[in-house]
């Protein structure tokens, strides 16, 4: 299926010295299939895709690109890819999978192409997680870059403020470590900054013991949604760190996989993850069935981390709110009868108290945040006046508006950081800050 590279004449207009993996020219068995984005809106056309077999390949390359002045890009999975390299070396990182876990320490190491997949099932035996997001498809580096909310963030942080160390490739071909002692300001940007600044080849960052959880779905009917909003508003003031939530209103696909009792149904889902045992997590939900019930279906059980999976939304539209009025909660209730899906995810907790040296993910005073499947007219400009403008990295796929994902001093500082790491702005594929 993959092509060693080899000269040709066609392979001439651009030379890999040095790189030993496969490269897939355009027409090319391999080439469609690695040059994927899974953002259905970009269809990219790079001049080659040259998949990595290691750091020493992803320099080869990323020299390449700098001597034939073609852009360059990485691509992990194709989950975050938003704009597309054409004309220039896209590099994939997937054959980089590797995953160490050291459970001495509770800390993994990871290759640029592990999968949070991986790192679950490294990690599992010995009882440790890691602060994975919603698939265990997406690439735990590109992930991480970007802030990284996942179902333990109320209780550990974003997935960025757990990052030790990254081994770092720049722009200018010098491989350096960034961590607190060694080139802070790089190490600093890494941590929710984005993939701008030079090409991650080994992330390593912290586990954390859970030995049990308790998780899944609760479906009612979709008349519950108006109440449940409400009981769910004040419920989250209370809600420890142990448990994080989403009330999702859906319209259950007409699909044989889908269970009978909600079925071609439009449901309120309840979608809870709870670290801890199950009665205790029972007794926390109480109140939200109550204001909720019955229930259509609960599948709800208790289980291992690594067992435990909580489903994405895609996201057309993303808003974060640090207050709840109740025009906002009547507008998601209507945003409902057009939209497939509306999740509404409560964060706070330990993603609101960064340690005095976490990177620059912002916004970190969101209380909810709503994401949309699909166009509502009208629906951005109701949710406007309350909602306080800004957006989270990985769930942005319009790279003009990086800028809003962060605070105006974090943006400032995330600009001199590029400039010093990068200042010729040859990293600008993508979600990238401007130099
Ligand atoms: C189904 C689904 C579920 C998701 N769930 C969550 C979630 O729960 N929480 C959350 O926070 N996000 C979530 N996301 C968003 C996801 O984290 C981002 O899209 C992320 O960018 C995906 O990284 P990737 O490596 O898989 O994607 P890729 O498309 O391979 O890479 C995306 C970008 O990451 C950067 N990048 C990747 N590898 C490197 C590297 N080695 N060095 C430097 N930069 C690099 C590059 O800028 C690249 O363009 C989800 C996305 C999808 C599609």
């Amino acid at each position: 299926m993959s092509q060693p590279y080899r000269t040709t004449a066609v392979r001439d207009e651009i030379r890999l010295p040095g790189f030993t993996g496969p490269v897939h020219l355009p027409g090319e068995p391999g080439y469609d299939e690695t040059r994927r984005s899974l953002n259905p809106a970009v269809d990219a056309r790079p001049a080659l895709v040259a998949e990595a077999y290691g750091a020493g390949d992803v320099r080869a390359a990323l020299l390449a690109a700098r001597a034939h002045g073609v852009p360059f890009a990485v691509q992990a999975t194709g989950h975050g890819t938003h704009a597309p390299c054409d004309g220039g070396i896209l590099v994939r990182t997937t054959p980089m999978a590797s995953v160490l876990v050291d459970p001495a320490r509770r800390v993994a190491r990871v290759g640029p192409g592990a999968c949070w997949g991986d790192v679950l099932a490294a990690a599992a035996p010995f009882g440790l997680a890691p602060l994975s997001g919603s698939a265990p498809g997406v690439g735990v580096t590109g992930y991480t870059l970007g802030g990284g909310l996942g179902w333990l963030a109320r209780k550990h942080g974003f997935a960025a403020d757990g990052v030790l160390r990254a081994e770092v490739l720049l722009a200018d071909g010098r491989h350096v470590t960034a961590a607190p002692d060694s080139h802070p300001d790089l190490f600093w940007a890494l941590r929710g900054g984005g993939g701008g600044f030079g090409v991650v080849t080994a992330l390593e960052f912290r586990l954390h013991p859970v030995p049990e959880v308790f998780s899944g779905f609760v479906y009612f009917p979709i008349e519950a949604a108006a109440r449940t909003l409400e009981a769910y508003r004040s419920w989250i003031d209370d809600a420890p760190d142990e448990i994080s939530t989403a009330v999702v209103l859906r319209r259950m696909p007409d699909d044989e996989q889908v269970p009978a009792a909600v079925r071609g149904r439009h449901v309120v889902l309840l979608k809870v993850l709870y670290a801890g045992p199950a009665e205790q997590a029972r007794r926390l939900l109480a109140p939200l069935y109550a204001a909720a019930g019955p229930a259509l279906l609960d599948e709800t059980r208790p289980g291992t981390y690594a067992e435990a999976a909580m489903g994405g939304t895609p996201v057309r539209h993303l808003d974060l709110f640090d207050t709840v009025p109740d025009e906002v909660l009547a507008a998601l209730v209507r945003a409902a009868e057009t939209a497939q899906t509306v999740e509404i995810r409560h964060w706070g907790g330990a993603m609101s108290r960064p340690g005095p040296d976490a990177g620059p993910v912002s916004h970190r005073s969101t209380r909810l945040s709503v994401i949309v499947d699909t166009v509502v007219p009208g629906l951005a400009e109701e949710l406007r006046p309350y909602a306080g403008g800004g957006t989270f990295l990985n769930f942005l796929a319009d790279p003009a508006r990086t800028a809003a994902a962060y605070t105006r001093a974090d943006y400032a500082r995330l600009r001199e950081v590029k400039r010093a790491y990068d200042p010729d702005a040859f990293f600008r594929v993508g979600h990238v800050i401007p130099s």
